[in-house]
């Protein structure tokens, strides 16, 4: 057997997934797929329209009436990719605080995920692909030749993301980033639909001791292994 052309890595917020799904990808030379852009830049469509999130058949209409593109970085800001909604640049607002407090809401919706999975499918039906997000190993890819499930405790989790948004110079406060990991997870990982869980055959990683370089060394074993 070859290397894995298909990897899939999930995990709960700010457990490193993003990070290292880029650095998998740049190693191997794959696409790197974020998947929770997407549901990122339909609550962003949401709350620029000035709908009620809790208004479920409007939303999910919305969802699959809006164009989300990822392509490759086109401003040299630290970006990995520009994330395109209806053609404009998106890429940083939707990591706005206020598209955190409602992108888990409006991801429990059955036509905002079929709409979202679709596309997501297709992508990684045309590309070696590192596609990263909550779902992909149980249910966007199923067949994916490599499951990585990234975990991490809640208080590691949000002490990482503050340190990074301090790090940014931006304002923020720990107990909250805490509150908002701590209410995303519950949500992502209760919601009926595509909930938040290792694959059966996913290979689980705790990251509460490990740098993220260790996390990479880990996973590139997984990938060369074969
Ligand atoms: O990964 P990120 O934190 O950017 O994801 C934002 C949100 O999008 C998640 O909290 C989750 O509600 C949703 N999401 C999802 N399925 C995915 C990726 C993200 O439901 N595959």
């Amino acid at each position: 057997m070859g290397l894995p052309t298909t990897i899939a890595i999930d995990g709960p917020a700010a457990s490193g997934k993003s990070t290292l799904g880029s650095l998998l990808a740049k190693e191997l030379g794959y696409l790197y797929f974020d998947t929770g852009v997407m549901y990122r830049a339909v609550t962003l469509a949401v709350i620029r329209a000035g709908l009620d999130v809790a208004a479920e058949e409007a939303v999910g209409k919305l969802a699959g009436d809006v164009r989300i593109d990822v392509s490759p970085p086109s401003v040299d800001d630290g970006r990995d990719y520009d994330v395109l909604l209806d053609g404009e640049d998106v890429t940083w607002e939707i990591r706005a605080d206020a598209v955190n407090d409602y992108v888990s809401d409006i991801s429990v919706y059955a036509a905002v995920r079929k709409a979202m999975t679709d596309q997501q499918r297709r992508i990684a039906k045309e590309n070696k692909v590192v596609m990263v997000g909550r779902d992909i190993g149980t249910v966007v890819m199923p067949d994916a030749d490599l499951k990585i499930y990234l975990d991490a405790s809640v208080e590691v989790r949000a002490q990482r993301r503050y340190d990074e948004m301090v790090a940014r110079n931006q304002p923020s406060d720990y107990d909250d980033v805490l509150r908002s990991l701590k209410n995303r997870d519950q949500i992502d990982s209760n919601r009926e639909l595509a909930p938040l869980k290792p694959a059966d055959d996913a290979v689980v990683i705790n990251a509460d001791d490990l740098g993220i370089l260790d996390v990479l060394e880990k996973a590139k074993e997984l990938v060369y292994r074969v």
